[in-house]
């Protein structure tokens, strides 16, 4: 008897080799039916025998294409009709977008195979791709994803391409980027003043100048890197003049793992990542000599390494001899990337000797994602290609709801059902530029997310430029979160989480619900509300934004805080090498409480202890003296922990650091290397959080920790600590789907939002 079955399944199923798929699974079974691609996913009906149907229905999730993710398949009956075929139906345009896209996929070894093939007809062509593999979300326009809705709309398949496109049985069938030397994109390279060259072979000749030491922008998936070769210094000094930037690393691609290990350790979950078809940047220790110029990252033990992933970079290494080339993201400092040739051309105006560009257009700007393994597991440090747009998945559905992050490292999340999707990167926000790629992210998710949120969720910061975005939009309810409440929350919301948990929030900055600068803060949390229960002690943030470019000024507060004027007395190499008249000044500013706000950050704690070992006065990047602080530790290893007091104060404990203060001196005074007092510091943070969580949990019974906040991209801290309240007892959960820095705030809002508007 035949029987017929109606299939929606929704997911990440176009664009993925979907519909081949099913098209393989039914016709080998000898069922009849239909399959189209709908705003929703794909929607399939299918004929045949009961038993048939009944296998195809059990392998149709099982055996799904590698990139293809399957978020529901609801089934209903039909009646039988006279079909006799299997045929795909051209795509219908829904009310209602809910097909996921898949993010951009690193060539595979299928496309690689044939790039290399001197016999295949798209030898060497640089835009080779199939429904394996290629780029899909930054070349996206509108959904459902199909040609005309992507930047190859402009390209007319050839005859040869069109027949491929429109075989079942072929490797690109439906493959929306599907293109050939005859039919597809071009590369050209052009001069440093953005005017074409005539070249036989660009990618090569680009290969040749960067081999002589040239600064060359090469156009990617989601935007133009600056590339050099990363083992001649004099090519990598001159990038980072270019790029003002001073000592914050570049991340470096190497041909294979092979090259890579010969100046990192490789460990087996590190491979894994970098192979992983995301083909994120991953942050590996150092071998030390290694042949990289000191310049890529200096003062740090850390090296960024990734591996080439769209063919322009295989055919970049196949046509030169590097161990390794520098890839760092096509801008100025910390502006955002450049996509489009002629942007390019102008903002990386004198930074690049030459412009290796091509005519498929960016659409969507994504940096490269940043990975790191810590604790045997994956962390996400900036989630942006290869991740985005696969949403997180939720424990509950959310009213649509758009949450807009904090000032650094921003992104955006909305959320849809129990999907929620954390943008791309956006970056600094206090950045003319970056401001305007996070109005531009907020409109594409908009549109190709098909949500329009009722709630706006944004900081409690009255100067951060999202927060004044969100209250300008009229119409919309909005919610303030506060920073630290986010950041617990996102952790609980990666975890699948509810109820109230015991969140230690660490960072460097997040306006406080009192005023203040918080940072180092214990909570009570649930999604709705939470309860301050310890923090670091106030003291004042000297200079404000100066105070946080400059380590010695939060030493110093430190001091004058403990110590008043007797700090003058303390025989320390710090003391004794500040610069009296520096010092008085950011002493008066103490003293009269002008342009010295109070903190309880974290981040600040690690910048005065890093100041007061010598370590680092003043920094160039973000969070660099506490990165150096703990790269300090090497390989020193002991239990002895600085002293930390935990003071009642009103209601809300207080975590004092006097005593901490007092040994440090100590130390200092005795000449104990910077090693031991990095360690010292680190253990007693230990300590010191893991005795608030025992304090806590004697008195709530809650025996769930959240760790969040930047100051956990500490590996040292983020091991050491949940390692030891797993010892004591709890259940401890991190991130690592979402950045525990600001980068997955807007999660955290989101939630928070949801739940304080009820739903
Ligand atoms: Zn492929
Ligand atoms: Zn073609
Ligand atoms: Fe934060």
């Amino acid at each position: 008897m035949q029987v017929r079955k109606a299939i929606e399944v929704t997911g990440i199923v176009q664009g993925v080799g979907f519909r081949p798929y099913v098209y393989r699974l039914a016709t080998e079974r000898g069922l009849v039916g239909t399959i189209a691609n709908t705003a929703a996913g794909v929607t399939l009906e299918i004929q045949g025998p009961a038993e048939a149907v009944e296998d195809f229905l059990a392998r149709l999730p099982a055996e799904a294409p590698p990139l293809a993710r399957i978020t529901g398949v609801m089934v209903r009956d039909l009646a039988a009709n006279g079909d006799s075929s299997f045929v795909i139906l051209p795509s219908r345009a829904g009310a209602e977008h809910r097909a996921l896209i898949s993010p951009d996929v690193a060539v595979c070894a299928d496309c690689l195979r044939e790039l290399f093939d001197p016999a295949d007809r798209r030898h060497l062509y640089p835009f080779i791709n199939c429904t394996n593999c290629g780029p899909r979300f930054t070349i996206v326009r509108d959904i459902p994803y199909d040609r005309p809705r992507t930047s190859m709309s402009v390209f007319p398949m050839c005859p040869v391409c069109q027949a491929e496109y429109d075989d079942p049985a072929n490797r690109r069938f439906h493959a929306q980027p599907n293109a050939c030397w005859e039919c597809g994109p071009r590369v050209e390279l052009w001069d440093a003043g953005g005017a074409p060259l005539a070249v036989r072979d660009a990618i090569a000749e680009a290969s040749a100048r960067l081999q002589e030491g040239a600064v060359v922008a090469v156009k990617g998936l989601g935007g133009f890197h600056l590339a050099c070769d990363a083992t001649n210094p004099r090519a990598v000094e001159r990038l980072r003049e270019a790029k003002r930037r001073v000592e914050k690393p570049f991340a470096v691609m190497a041909p294979d793992i092979a090259s890579i290990e010969a100046f990192c350790a490789v460990d087996e979950p590190s491979r894994e990542l970098l192979l992983s078809v995301q083909r994120p940047i991953v942050l590996l220790p150092k071998r030390k000599p290694n042949e990289i110029a000191e310049a890529v990252a200096p003062f740090n033990r850390y090296l960024g390494v990734f591996l080439p992933y769209t063919p322009i970079h295989f055919l970049l290494f196949a046509a030169g001899n590097f161990r390794a080339l520098v890839m760092t993201s096509g801008n100025l400092r910390e502006e955002p990337i450049a996509i489009d040739n002629r942007e390019a051309a102008e903002r990386l105006r004198g930074m690049a000797d030459f412009f290796l560009v091509h005519n498929r257009e960016i659409l969507l700007r994504c940096d490269d994602s940043v990975l790191r393994v810590a604790a045997g597991r994956a962390r996400q440090v900036r989630r942006s290609r290869g991740f985005v747009p696969v949403p997180v998945f939720l424990k509950e559905e959310l009213p649509p709801i758009l949450a807009v992050g904090g000032e650094l490292k921003d992104t955006i999340c909305m959320t849809k059902g129990r999907e929620a999707f954390l943008s791309q990167h956006i970056g600094d926000l206090e950045n003319l530029e970056t401001y305007r790629f996070f109005e531009e992210t907020v409109e594409r998710a908009k549109r190709i997310l098909e949500i329009r949120p009722a709630i706006i969720a944004h900081d409690l910061h009255p100067a951060y430029f999202s927060t004044q975005w969100a209250l300008k939009q009229s119409g919309l309810k909005t919610v303030g979160v506060q920073h630290h409440h986010a950041h617990i929350a996102a952790c609980m919301a990666e975890n699948r989480l509810d109820g109230r948990v015991i969140g230690i929030a660490l960072d460097g900055t997040g306006y406080g619900a009192d005023g203040a600068i918080w940072g180092g803060e214990v909570l009570l949390a649930d999604y709705r509300d939470f309860e301050r229960t310890a923090h670091f002690e106030y003291v004042t943030l000297p200079g404000g934004e100066a105070a946080i470019r400059e380590p010695w000024r939060m030493a110093f507060s430190y001091l004058v805080h403990h110590f008043g004027r007797d700090l003058f007395g303390l025989h320390i190499p710090f003391v004794e090498q500040l610069q009296r008249d520096r010092a008085e000044v950011v002493l008066r500013m103490i003293e009269r409480g002008v342009n010295a706000p109070l903190t309880s950050s974290c981040g600040r704690l690690f910048d005065a202890v890093a100041a007061l070992a010598g370590i680092r006065h003043a920094v160039n990047y973000e969070a660099q003296a506490a990165i150096e602080l703990e790269m300090a530790i090497g390989d020193a290893r002991e239990d002895a922990a600085y002293p930390f007091a935990v003071e009642d104060g009103t209601g809300v404990l207080r975590i004092g650091t006097r005593p901490m203060f007092a040994a440090l001196i100590e130390d200092l005074r005795a000449g104990t290397p910077s090693s031991l007092i990095s360690l010292r510091f680190h253990n007693g943070l230990v300590e010191v959080f893991a005795r608030l969580a025992r304090r806590l949990r004697a008195r709530t019974d809650h025996d769930r920790v959240c760790l969040s906040g930047g100051t956990f991209q500490n590996v040292h801290l983020l091991e050491h600590l949940e390692a030891r309240l797993a010892a004591d007892g709890f259940r401890v959960f991190t991130h690592s789907e979402v950045p525990v820095g600001d980068g997955g705030l807007s999660l955290g809002q989101a939630l928070v939002a949801a739940h304080r508007v009820g739903f």
